[in-house]
């Protein structure tokens, strides 16, 4: 396995967009090649994401369901008790995951009794074993810190898209905001998981351009979540057509080859893609992916544990155990 001296932080534009546009054979063996030098090519991580606190969000991300100005069939929920998110946890254990992360439907984390059981739900699948994660909005850098103390291995904060493209899908916070966070993140010594989304509308352009800050961040973030825009009724971005597979593939592969230390996460929209196309973006360089129980990722469809299961059989894969904190771990 290559070590991290081998990154570059260094990335075009121009480069990054001649690998994306290489013909796609060539760039799926290419980013192969780097996926196997720099991880175990036959492992795939199992991550369980658990909505604590569902809807009722004030931010208008044009995506996503739980924003409370659109009009979408998802309930608002309170945060969950910690003694149910913790049997949620084990639960996720028992089915092989080796992650766990806590998804909370806020604009950013307040110091109040929320946050406080938080921090016991981070303590508590700590104790578990488990990877913990947190996706809980902007966080400071004394939150940030508590959360580290508290155990957290992860958080995750994804950049969406690009800088340019960022104002047509969210309003209501600055691509910066984004990047700040993740400084704080960065500063309390918690791995960051950051990635976006494809399928907003946005042109390669802006992929490229979102790939190019993730990689040339001064350590690039552990874990790289790629979603495809799971179509929400009732958002703003309800009825853009579904994400052309090969272009999945090539954001992968092309993530995986400017990132390669990073485990790069085969994330929302699964549930529109076949097993073949699943196993394109594993050949391409995805060795994560997110399972959720109820067949849902936070209030959106995904296969469930023992179709994921079966898939991984029928490829060849096996779930990753719970790494050692290494360079290559993960939102
Ligand atoms: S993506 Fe997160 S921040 Fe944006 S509306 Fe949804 S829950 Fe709120």
């Amino acid at each position: 396995m290559k070590n991290n001296n081998n990154l570059r932080h260094d990335w075009t534009k121009e480069e990054l967009l001649a690998i994306y546009n290489k013909p796609l054979m060539q760039l799926v063996y290419e980013a192969a090649t780097v996926h196997r030098a720099w991880h175990k090519a036959d492992e795939i991580q199992i991550s369980t994401l658990l909505s604590v606190k569902t809807g009722g969000c004030p931010e208008d991300c044009s995506y996503c369901g739980q924003a409370a100005r659109y009009h979408t069939d998802i309930q608002v929920q309170a945060l969950l008790p910690t003694e149910t998110v913790l049997a949620h946890a084990q639960k996720a254990k028992d089915n092989g995951s080796s992650r766990f992360c806590m998804a909370a439907a806020w604009r950013e984390v307040r110091d109040n009794r929320d946050f406080d059981r938080i921090i016991d739900m981070v303590k508590g699948v700590n104790e578990l074993g488990l990877e913990v994660c947190c996706t809980l909005g902007m966080l400071t850098e004394s939150q940030a810190l508590r959360l580290q103390e508290a155990g957290l291995y992860a958080y995750n904060h994804n950049l969406d898209t690009s800088e340019e493209f960022y104002d047509e899908i969210i309003s209501t916070r600055k691509f910066d905001n984004r990047i700040e966070t993740i400084k704080n993140v960065r500063k309390a010594g918690i791995t960051v998981c950051s990635g976006g989304i494809i399928g907003l509308g946005e042109k390669p352009t802006d992929r490229i351009s979102m790939l190019m800050t993730l990689a040339n961040m001064e350590k690039h973030p552990e874990s790289v979540p790629i979603n495809a825009l799971a179509r929400v009724a009732g958002t703003p971005l309800e009825h853009l057509p579904k994400i052309d597979t090969w272009e999945m593939v090539r954001m992968i592969a092309t993530a995986r080859i400017v990132l390669p230390s990073s485990m790069v996460r085969l994330s929302a929209g699964r549930i529109e893609m076949s097993e073949e196309e699943q196993a394109w973006c594993f050949m391409a360089g995805a060795n994560s992916i997110f399972t959720g129980e109820r067949q849902t990722l936070l209030v959106t469809p995904n296969p469930g544990v023992d179709e994921d299961m079966t898939m991984l059989k029928n490829l060849g894969l096996k779930p990753m155990k719970k790494e050692v904190n290494t360079s290559c771990s993960m939102s």
